[in-house]
């Protein structure tokens, strides 16, 4: 396993790979980023994994402070896995490069997360531009867990790279909730919380898919059983919920007539941020 930390080894290291697998993350390793640097070994002759906290995409400061880091930790599951490269850039020379154009998110797309987070994505598609510009990655693995990112980005990079950008299945805990870094940050309460939330909105989940959604009845319906769920949340387990929605599965939009969708939710447990999509 190589560790690369400057720009000018980066591309001795890799400028001769035309099979190379990415996957950029922010450390905190778990389960779900293993599965992503598994797929990539399968698919790819050679795996590069970033890790980076991104500044810019963190639209509150004491998030980017708290935000777990464990470095020692992470490499020693990187290695586990025979990695060959793990890149870990300074913010300094990610950010050097002056000239990209500004990423503006049009209003379509200022939904679910983007409609909180302001500025969020555009720190995460300007992010993972200058990585893909420095790294001309073959495929890079994304995440469904974070399925409003891994759309924006898929649509974003197509118009600009050759790299594809593969999906990945979002990994759970035994009790349901998707794994995330952030989950350390949990009381070991607001974890087994979270985990029947999870189940709770898996169920709702089925029972949305036996409505009929060929006509606005079935869909009203739909936004009934949605609310009462969303009611019965708040008065369970004390959350806050930003969103709790269908939204159409191709294009996140709310088409909904007949289409195959996901049910996209964000909500607070005390004064932690989770998603999850189902
Ligand atoms: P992060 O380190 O949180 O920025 O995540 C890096 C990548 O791992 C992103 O593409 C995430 O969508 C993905 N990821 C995070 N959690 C999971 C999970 N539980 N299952 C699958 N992928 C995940």
């Amino acid at each position: 396993m190589k560790l690369i930390k400057q720009i000018t080894d980066l591309n001795k290291a890799i400028n001769k790979e035309n099979e190379l697998g990415f996957v950029p993350t922010m450390g905190g390793l778990h389960k779900g980023h293993e599965y992503l640097i598994k797929e990539s070994k399968k698919k790819c002759k050679k795996t590069l994994v970033s890790i980076f906290v991104n500044p810019t995409q963190f639209n509150n400061k004491d998030d980017y402070n708290n935000y777990p880091r464990d470095l020692k930790k992470d490499l020693k599951i990187l290695k586990g896995l025979k990695v060959d490269f793990v890149y870990l850039p300074t913010i300094r020379q990610i950010y050097k490069e002056k000239k990209l154009p500004k990423i503006i998110l049009k209003k379509s797309q200022r939904i679910l997360c983007a409609k909180f987070r302001k500025g969020h994505f555009e720190g995460v598609l300007n992010v993972l531009n200058r990585f893909v510009k420095l790294i001309s990655p073959k495929i890079m693995f994304m995440g469904e867990k974070d399925y409003q990112q891994y759309i924006l980005v898929k649509d974003f990079i197509k118009q600009i790279y050759k790299t594809s950008v593969y999906p990945c299945k979002t990994i759970r805990d035994t009790n349901g909730v998707a794994l995330s870094s952030r989950n350390v940050l949990l009381k070991k309460v607001d974890l087994k919380n979270s985990g029947l939330i999870a189940n709770k909105l898996i169920k709702l989940k089925r029972s949305l898919y036996t409505q009929d959604r060929s006509n606005s009845i079935g869909l009203k319906k739909s936004k009934i059983l949605i609310q009462k769920t969303k009611s019965s949340l708040i008065e369970k387990f004390n959350v806050k919920i930003e969103y709790l929605e269908c939204r159409n599965l191709i294009d996140l939009s709310t088409d909904l007539y007949n289409k195959p969708f996901k049910l996209f939710v964000s909500y607070y447990l005390n004064d932690i941020r989770l998603i999850d999509n189902f």
